[in-house]
Order: structure tokens, then C-alpha cells, then sequence
């Protein structure tokens, strides 16, 4: 587990924060490779912002042909931060530390897209024969 401690930066007003991670996220789900997280978090007046971009690799089956698709996806966080929430779901923090792996874990997850596709014209499987039809027509509707 990487833990972002801010329990002394929540007390240096004017302060800024700079994070550059490499995760794994082999425990939470393998599917995820070359993660990393990257940002920044201001103190306010005690009011700590944080802006963090997410980015990743997802190698998951494809919706269509069930060949490994290779997504690459990023995303973006923008939110304040207390020593045991933020103000959305986006960054798990507790005790004064935020779970780097889980806060990228959902970024990475959420920003899937909904139809899973190896390729944008993915041709899919013949429903009769069950050949992938990427790697040539199968004559079933010849
Ligand atoms: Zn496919
Ligand atoms: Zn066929």
C-alpha cells in the first residue's frame, strides 16, 4: 500500500504538496499496468485542494472478439482534501493519509470506457463457427 502522508503538511498554510508516483495495482486488480499518479496539493488557510492526474493501462478482454484489449486511460482529479475525506468519492484518505493505490484504482476504473473494443472496428466472433473474424472471413455466410 503507498500512503501520501498529510498530517504535517495540514498544519504549513501557503504550503504545496508535489506527488510523482509509480503504483502497482497487482493487488487491487492485475488487469492495470504502468500506473502512475501525479500531481499536487495546496494548503489554503487549512483548506487543502488537491489536483492529481491518473494514468494507466488496462489489458482487459474485449467485448466483442475476447482477445486481450490494451486501453490506455488517464484521468483527472480536482478536489479538497481533510485529514479523513474528501469532498467526493475521488481520493480515499484516512488518518491523515491517502491510499495513493485505491485512489488510482477507482480513477483508472471509472474512466473505462462502457463498450470494451481491442479496436475501433473490432469484427468480433462468427456466432455460428466461433471464429475470430479479425483474422479473416470464416465462410459461414458465403
Ligand atoms: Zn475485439
Ligand atoms: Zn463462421
Amino acid at each position: 500500500m503507498k500512503l501520501l502522508d498529510i498530517n504535517d503538511f495540514s498544519r504549513r498554510d501557503g504550503d504545496t504538496l508535489a506527488f510523482d508516483e509509480a503504483l502497482s495495482l497487482d493487488e487491487l486488480d492485475p488487469s492495470f499496468s504502468e500506473v502512475r499518479i501525479a500531481g499536487k496539493i495546496r494548503n489554503v488557510v487549512g483548506v487543502m485542494t488537491i489536483r492529481a492526474l491518473v494514468s494507466g493501462i488496462c489489458t482487459t478482454p474485449c467485448d466483442r472478439c475476447l482477445e486481450p484489449a490494451v486501453l490506455p486511460l488517464e484521468a483527472e482529479l480536482k478536489t479538497t482534501v481533510t485529514l479523513n475525506a474528501s469532498d467526493d468519492d475521488s481520493i480515499t484518505v484516512a488518518a491523515g493519509k491517502i491510499d495513493l493505490e485505491k485512489t488510482a484504482y477507482d480513477a483508472l476504473s471509472l474512466a473505462l470506457p462502457t463498450k470494451i473494443l481491442c479496436r475501433e472496428d473490432c469484427l468480433g466472433i462468427c456466432p455460428t463457427c466461433g471464429k475470430n473474424l479479425n483474422d479473416g472471413p470464416c465462410g459461414c455466410n458465403e
